[in-house]
């Protein structure tokens, strides 16, 4: 029986990796679930899994979960803040962590997971963007197993061969082939696009998925964060990655190699594959995804990014390429202007204006540890804000 924790159970995300869980009750048992300010929710979610623990946002997100457990006769000890996330993600009884909060909120839990020892199920790409190789060396010291949930970073893991170290070169790759939907802005005029509404951004043609991710979508730092996710996870250069736009989204992304093979993994995009792939990993496990029907799909297109469309991956490009802790900025940078975005406080078009501007003024240091990262964060955090605030939509 395998004791799981997720981090971010009332996500998209959480959600997707319970109903895999509720399938295989022989398997898997609930360890213990964290949500920020969705405490019905979570309380719901608690009746239904009865895990040993449960986290939330604040002492007063506490009391009330605690009241409502407490109608339902429920044991759960409930607790709150950053420190009892990292003591969910690092207790001894618990084999599996979902690490599946948005954002650098999620980095600090997520890297307590790697450092002792679990295997990490990582959907929250902005902590290991952020941490980079401090994230890869600590998992590595303490022998975490990092599994990716991204369903792109999950195709290529199936694609690459199963005794891939961490230099393509080695394995005969050649390149890894990063699709993209392009999001529900692929075909729309460009100078439509400072009207857009957070209503349409969020719209996305294939996935049903949070709020942040999904505006990251839009402007495709999604697949800008994804490219250094990949550099990270399969220590591959930046050269070595490459966008490919598939708005079907059915080849989940490819890995070519030096003699012409291109593989890929393929599936309905449904995160409960890429999330039962990683749970069961080596096995194999039902997720409740319908099997693919190609004659249905018929048709699969492929183009190259448009890059004046779409800044943003530009610059996660150039933050992959600068190192150190450019890319904590540029993440940082990103975070504050999505949710400016979200507010109705900057139009679309001033999200990779933000982000570029942080980016530029503020120099890059070495990612040399944790606190340094953090530091950088709280930098960009604030000029982001600063430069938000002078502006007008
Ligand atoms: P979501 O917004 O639906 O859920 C986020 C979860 O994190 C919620 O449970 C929320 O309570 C929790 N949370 C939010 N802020 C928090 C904070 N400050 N402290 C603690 N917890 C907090 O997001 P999602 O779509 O499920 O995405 C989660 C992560 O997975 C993101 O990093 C995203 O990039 C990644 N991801 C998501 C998908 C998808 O299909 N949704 C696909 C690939 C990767
Ligand atoms: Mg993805």
């Amino acid at each position: 029986m395998q004791q799981v924790t997720i981090l971010g159970a009332t996500g998209s995300i959480g959600v997707s990796t319970l109903d895999v869980l509720a399938r295989h009750p022989e398997r898997y048992s609930v360890y213990a679930l964290s949500a920020h300010s969705r405490v019905a929710e979570l309380a719901a979610q608690c009746a239904q899994f009865r895990p040993a623990r449960a986290v939330v946002g604040t002492a007063a997100a506490a009391a009330e979960l605690s009241a409502l457990l407490k109608a339902k006769g429920l044991t759960t000890q409930v607790e709150h803040g950053e420190a009892a996330l990292c003591a969910i993600a690092s207790a001894a009884e618990v084999d599996t962590v979902m690490a599946a909060i948005v954002g650098a909120a999620g980095l600090a839990p997520t890297l307590a997971a790697a450092r002792a020892g679990k295997k990490v199920l990582l959907a929250n790409k902005e902590a290991l963007v952020m941490s980079g190789q401090l994230f890869i060396d600590a998992a590595q010291q303490a022998g975490a197993v990092l599994l990716p949930i991204d369903s792109e970073h999950n195709a290529i893991f199936q694609c690459l061969p199963a005794d891939y170290g961490r230099a393509p070169q080695g394995s005969g790759v050649a390149k890894i082939l990063l699709t993209a939907s392009g999001g529900p802005f692929l075909t729309r005029a460009v100078d439509t696009l400072d009207a857009v509404t957070p209503e349409q951004a969020c719209k996305h043609p294939n996935w049903a998925m949070g709020r942040k991710i999904s505006v990251d979508s839009a402007t495709m730092m999604n697949k800008g964060l994804e490219v250094i996710e990949a550099h990270w996870l399969f220590g591959a250069p930046a050269e070595q990655i490459e966008v490919v736009i598939h708005p079907q989204s059915v080849i989940h992304s490819m890995v070519s190699y030096v003699d012409g093979s291109v593989l890929a993994q393929l599936g309905n995009p449904d995160m409960r594959t890429p999330i039962a792939h990683a749970l069961a990993y080596p096995e194999r496990i039902a997720s409740g995804v319908a099997q693919l029907d190609l004659t249905q799909i018929a048709t699969l297109q492929f183009e190259r990014p448009d890059y004046a469309r779409f800044p943003c991956l530009a610059l996660a490009f150039a933050a992959l390429r600068a190192g150190g802790t450019a890319p904590a900025l540029l993440n940082a940078a990103n975070e504050v202007a999505v949710q400016a975005f979200l507010d109705l406080r900057i139009g679309f078009r001033q999200i990779d204006r933000v982000i570029a501007q942080v980016v530029e003024a503020l120099p890059h240091g070495a990612a040399d540890s944790i606190e340094a990262v953090m530091a950088q964060d709280a930098l960009a955090r604030a000029a982001a804000e600063r430069l938000i605030a002078g502006l007008t939509r």
